[in-house]
């Protein structure tokens, strides 16, 4: 199948050629039809799919597809809201290069910065806004921008969007959208806030995921450690000096976790930092750029802002807190072993997650190897299945946190099956 088989133009197939682009990538091949047949989409894949193309190629298409007066005056058609002025530039240096040929134009706006020259461009008239939340809404508010033409609305990377608070921003700016527009949802991970969210903006949406490949889990070296909640710190102390790991990128759940595991590394002597979505872009990117040069040696962090972490040659990734699914497991494990390096993946299993750990094994089909000469093996009895189906119907204190794990695996294995 190629891009010309996917009903794109001549002008689009051009810069395609520019771009030495000659196959669509899976998601593209999904996706463009369904765009272009105005379909609403909840698209689960995360960067590196080509995803940014599955949704700017057809959008594009449409919009040139549908101008009548070269002349008139341009109206705001396609809106892409982005978490972070990184993706949205990204976004819109793609939107240049597929609309080169086109008479289709594009602004990228967001905070941080000076408005006025945002707001000259906007003046002129613009067709596709890639923008951050804050900013557009500041905009709005000033009168600079309209959105009642806009007939598609893409909304990318939106657990990473939630992961930083953005929920109340999106909601004001939903009220300035028209109802019938196409609307397009792209996460990476599907949390249970943001299936609510989807089932609040989509109508009837098509699904399209882009499945966890085993073959990038290939080089890497896998392991488990089957130890108690209780015993964790001690565990990864002994980790680190047993395996003598000298730079790890160590995943857990929340933010909270991370700042605490943080501290704790740091009193123990261990240069260390955190990253997740409440920490401001320029600190997440100045600790980053203190791991990669390796002025620390340990950046705990949670998923989504440890995404798109791109370190050759980072050796270790340690699975402090279990991953949600198997799909989560194979992007954290993927940040080391790049650039065909070998990796070295770990991960801490308590009790009640050792059955997560037979599932990981049974969807890649592969067997993590369990170190058992350890001094912190489980000790604490597995909570039995009874139990945990207990704390799936009922709920208080430390019960209903417990349920509400459970309850969010629960959510992304629907998602599995409805994918
Ligand atoms: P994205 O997931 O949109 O961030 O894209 C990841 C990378 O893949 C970007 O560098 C794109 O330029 C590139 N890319 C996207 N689609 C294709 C394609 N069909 N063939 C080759 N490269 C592509």
């Amino acid at each position: 199948m190629t891009f010309e088989d996917l009903g794109l133009s001549t002008r689009l197939l051009d810069a395609l050629k520019e771009k030495n682009y000659s196959t669509p990538t899976p998601i593209q091949l999904q996706a463009i039809p369904l765009v272009l047949q105005q379909n609403d989409i909840l698209g689960s894949a995360q960067t590196g799919t080509g995803k940014t193309a599955a949704f700017a190629l057809p959008i594009i298409e449409m919009i040139q597809g549908g101008r009548t007066k070269i002349n008139s005056t341009r109206k705001i058609q396609s809106l892409i809201l982005s978490p972070t002025r990184e993706l949205a530039t990204q976004i819109g240096d793609n939107i240049h290069l597929y609309s080169k040929f086109t008479n289709v134009n594009h602004a990228v706006i967001y905070g941080g910065v000076k408005q006025k020259r945002q707001v000259n461009l906007l003046k002129k008239g613009v067709d596709i806004l890639v923008a951050t939340p804050g900013r557009l809404l500041d905009l709005i508010q000033q009168g600079h921008i309209n959105l009642s033409h806009v007939k598609s609305f893409v909304l990318d990377e939106a657990d990473r969007m939630l992961d930083m608070g953005f929920i109340h921003d999106i909601k004001r700016l939903i009220n300035h959208l028209p109802d019938n527009r196409q609307t397009l949802f792209f996460s990476a991970t599907m949390p249970r806030n943001i299936v609510e969210l989807s089932d609040s903006l989509l109508t009837d949406p098509s699904h399209i995921a882009v499945e966890p490949t085993s073959k990038s889990t290939d080089t890497i070296k896998q392991y488990v450690y089957y130890t108690d909640q209780s015993k964790k710190r001690d565990l990864l102390k002994h980790v680190i000096d047993f395996h003598t790991i000298d730079q790890a990128l160590i995943f857990v759940r929340t933010k909270h976790g991370a700042d605490k595991l943080s501290t704790f590394l740091n009193k123990s002597g261990y240069k260390t930092d955190s990253i997740h979505g409440d920490k401001r872009q320029n600190y997440r990117q100045k600790a980053l750029r203190a791991f990669k040069n390796n002025s620390v040696q340990f950046l705990v962090g949670t998923d989504v802002a440890s995404r798109g972490i791109d370190i050759d040659k980072l050796p270790f990734v340690i699975n402090y807190d279990m991953p949600e699914d198997t799909e989560t497991y194979v992007h954290r494990i993927g940040r080391s072993g790049r650039a065909g390096e070998v990796g070295n993946a770990i991960t801490f299993s308590q009790p009640e997650q050792n059955r997560q750990i037979r599932e990981i094994e049974k969807d890649l089909k592969l067997s993590i190897k369990p170190i058992t000469d350890q001094p912190f093996p489980q000790k604490e009895v597995p909570m039995p299945e009874k139990q945990q189906q207990k704390l799936n119907g009922n709920g208080s204190g430390r019960n209903r946190k417990k349920w509400n794990r459970n309850k969010k695996y629960n959510t992304s294995k629907k998602r599995r099956s409805r994918a």
